[in-house]
């Protein structure tokens, strides 16, 4: 049997950039269930279209780590964009944070909505004890109602009641009654993605730009892991077993969970899955905007993205997404026509010929963060680490997080074990 100091399964972004961490003289390989690497960060190119596995956008907070991607990727040409983003309110579109556009709205929606916001920053009642109740406390009924409630509730399929009120951390754009009246005067929609990168040949370049400091022959490609017994430490593919030292899993946490037979509790897990559409058309569409959300519950999707606006290119190139939850049969070729129909009644293609598409369902795609979860979260993942199992990753580590993190993360973990003299 082959034995190795550092197994890491999975090679998306994290597997890789653990692979990059730990550098060419550490003994380490990666094993992969895909023919390709880049786990969700892949991209797709079909008749002149480049389309990625959904919108992946990249706005680094570190730039060390931008710096070291760009440096390995020196042939590519990186986009930056300022971010235009909208939602979709009826016969007009509102800049995004809605919270902090109300003032875009017909009057007496204006009203409500402002209304709400003053009431619920005047009210002092208990902590919200979920999501919904947090974007009602801290936004009124007026806001929640027209766009963060059904917005939301597509995008998870599921009861906001079940997400922790925290459920989105640092990526829900906060709006305080305060900022709402200074934005009347002088707009500010900065966020966390204000501006964004985007490589010409679609996100994968990132990925391969960290994969440009792992060995090739150190990944095992076509390779599911079917199998992990953490007593003896040991992985099976159907190819072979390895032994390991350590393993690093950015295998999705409840299905690493079954792998290694981990007792645990099952239900504590949920998530949605996101089914994307990329759809090539013969002629250009909207021009001035890079995504729109959409809260209607009449429409199938909850989010409409143009890479053409993002390439500057001449033809209309959408992403689009639609939320179901994690045990409904999704059955991509059927729903094609009603999203055809539905981006026709939103006016997001008007004379325009589809004539390229493809498909991807991300499962899971968003973790719902609860209460539950996240005790079992911490609780697996700790008793993981004292059998040398590290699970990270946006699914390994059962989280909601950027490229950016997972980079961080797999940099932290390796200089973690450094210092230890785990390594
Ligand atoms: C709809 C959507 C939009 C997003 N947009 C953005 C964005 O704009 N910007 C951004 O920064 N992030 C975005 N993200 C998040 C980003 O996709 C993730 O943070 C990142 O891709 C996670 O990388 P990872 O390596 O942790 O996991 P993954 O990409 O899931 O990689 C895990 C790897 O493990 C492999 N694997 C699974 N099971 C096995 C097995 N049994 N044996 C061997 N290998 C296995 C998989 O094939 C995969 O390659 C988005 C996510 C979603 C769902």
């Amino acid at each position: 049997m082959q034995g190795v100091d550092t197994l890491i399964l999975g090679a998306g972004v994290s597997g890789l950039a653990t692979a990059a961490a730990l550098g060419q003289g550490h003994d380490h390989l990666v094993v992969e269930r895909d023919a390709q690497i880049g786990g969700y960060c892949k991209t797709v190119v079909q008749s002149g279209f480049t389309w990625d596995y959904s919108g992946h956008f990249f706005h680094f907070k570190h730039p060390e780590i931008e710096a070291w991607l760009l440096a390995n990727m020196a042939a590519q040409r990186v986009r930056r964009v300022h971010k235009r983003a909208f939602i979709h309110c009826g016969a007009r579109l509102v800049d995004f944070p809605f919270q902090k556009n109300i003032h875009q709205l017909p009057q007496d929606d204006f009203i409500d909505c402002l209304h709400g916001l003053w009431e619920a920053s005047r009210a002092a009642g208990p902590a919200p004890s979920s999501f919904r109740e947090m974007l009602i406390a801290r936004y009124g009924r007026g806001i929640a109602e027209r766009f963060l409630i059904p917005y939301n509730e597509k995008l998870y399929a599921c009861d906001l009641e079940l997400l922790d009120p925290e459920a989105m951390g640092r990526f829900f754009p906060k709006a305080s009654f305060d900022d709402v009246m200074r934005q009347l005067k002088t707009p500010d929609n900065s966020s966390y993605n204000q501006t964004f990168t985007y490589p010409e040949g679609g996100a994968i370049q990132y990925v391969e730009a960290i994969a440009r400091d792992v060995e090739r022959a150190r990944i095992l490609l076509d390779e599911p892991v079917t199998g992990v017994d953490l007593e003896r430490r040991v992985v099976t593919t159907p190819r072979r077993q390895l032994r390991y030292r350590r393993l690093v899993s950015s295998v999705p946490l409840p299905t690493f969970l079954q792998l290694c037979r981990l007792p645990h509790d099952e239900a504590a897990f949920s998530w949605n899955k996101v089914l994307v559409y990329n759809l090539g058309f013969d002629s250009k569409g909207h021009e001035q905007r890079h995504w729109v959300y959409y809260p209607q519950r009449e429409l199938s999707y909850y989010r409409v993205g143009y890479y053409d606006n993002i390439f500057d290119a001449e033809r209309m190139s959408l992403y689009v997404e639609l939320g179901f939850p994690r045990a409904a049969q999704v059955r991509p070729e059927l729903l094609l026509e009603r999203v055809l129909a539905d981006l026709r009644s939103a006016g997001v293609i008007t004379t325009q010929r589809l004539i390229a598409s493809h498909h991807v369902v991300m499962d899971p795609a968003y973790v719902h963060v609860t209460q539950r979860g996240l005790a079992e979260t911490a609780r697996t993942l700790e008793a993981l680490r004292r059998v040398g199992v590290y699970s990270i990753g946006r699914y390994g580590a059962w989280t909601y997080c950027s490229i950016e993190d997972n980079l961080l993360q797999a940099r932290e973990l390796v200089r973690q074990l450094r210092a230890e003299a785990l390594l």
